[in-house]
């Protein structure tokens, strides 16, 4: 398989970046194909601005759909964007990996997803019809895909469990799970979470690295997350709200789009 890891620590001698070189070794020991965009590295731009779009008239409004998408028909997204999207086109499995940093992803790499993420590519495409409301959710151009997290936190793992003051990690995962890795089609695998580390000591390291491993051997066999498809039946079109029939009688919250009898996803 080809495998891309979007990796988002400023420094390679974190644990990160021990951690990535555990998953990109083993990785290769398998024989995948393996490309890594280290974005501190690359220097990577984050901000959307008037410079992604250097055809645009200066006295024209900067309209950051209209334009991206402008710019993505007429081939003419900026050269560090148009890579990293050739390099998602030619992965079977991406794998985003990043210390949990207010609750989310590090500025850096939301600066990735919305720059190369880009309109036209990702997201605004497909029909919208009375039968069809666009190809996301399950579709577009990135189906067929594998997608997984790998998150490390400081929090205690009770501290996101489905009781615990930080919220349940799935509901914190869900807008990178949902809204932006199933959006344009990836099925997602459960995310790799390591809790707790800052206390990591030499044993823990080992333990994690091993269940690293592990989740890198079997990233062609996991089951996804079984996301309800938009274009599936099970949404009303256009409002895209769950038929009334189906979930949990007064289920309500991010676990209403799975399907029926599936159970927590960490
Ligand atoms: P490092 O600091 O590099 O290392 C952590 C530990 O692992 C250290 O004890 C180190 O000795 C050990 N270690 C490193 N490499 C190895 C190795 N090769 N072998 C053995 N041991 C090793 N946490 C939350 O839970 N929720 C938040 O919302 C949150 N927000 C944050 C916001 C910011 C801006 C910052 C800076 C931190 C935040 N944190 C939060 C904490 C953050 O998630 C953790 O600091 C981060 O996950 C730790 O990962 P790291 O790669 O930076 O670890």
């Amino acid at each position: 398989m080809k495998v891309l890891l979007v990796f988002a620590h400023p420094e390679p001698r974190s644990l990160n970046g021990a951690l990535r070189d555990v998953a990109v070794a083993e990785l290769q020991r398998l024989g995948h194909e393996v490309q890594v965009s280290d974005l501190y590295a690359q220097g990577w731009k984050p901000a959307i601005d008037r410079g992604d779009f250097p055809t645009l008239p200066p006295d024209e409004r900067l309209l950051p759909t209209v334009a991206s998408k402008a710019a993505f028909d007429a081939g003419e997204l900026t050269q560090d964007v148009r890579d990293e999207i050739d390099k998602l086109l030619w992965a079977d499995v991406v794998i985003l990996q990043f210390p949990l940093w207010w609750f989310s992803m590090p500025a850096i790499l939301k600066g990735w997803v919305e720059r190369v993420f880009a309109c036209g590519f990702a997201y605004g495409v497909g029909e919208h019809s009375d039968k069809r409301w666009g190809n996301r959710y399950g579709e577009g151009v990135l189906a067929g895909k594998r997608a997984m997290l790998i998150v490390t936190t400081g929090g205690w793992e009770q501290h996101y469990g489905p009781r615990g003051i930080n919220g349940p990690i799935d509901d914190l995962l869900f807008p990178i799970h949902h809204g932006i890795l199933f959006y344009p089609g990836c099925e997602v695998l459960p995310p790799y979470v390591l809790y707790q580390a800052g206390r990591l000591d030499s044993a823990g390291f080992d333990a994690a690295a091993e269940r690293l491993r592990e989740r890198m051997r079997t990233l062609a066999e996991t089951p996804s997350i079984p996301y309800r498809r938009q274009n599936g039946g099970d949404y009303l079109i256009p409002t895209m709200e769950l038929r009334p029939e189906l979930g949990a009688s007064g289920a309500e919250g991010f676990a209403v789009h799975l399907s029926e009898g599936s159970g927590s996803t960490a």
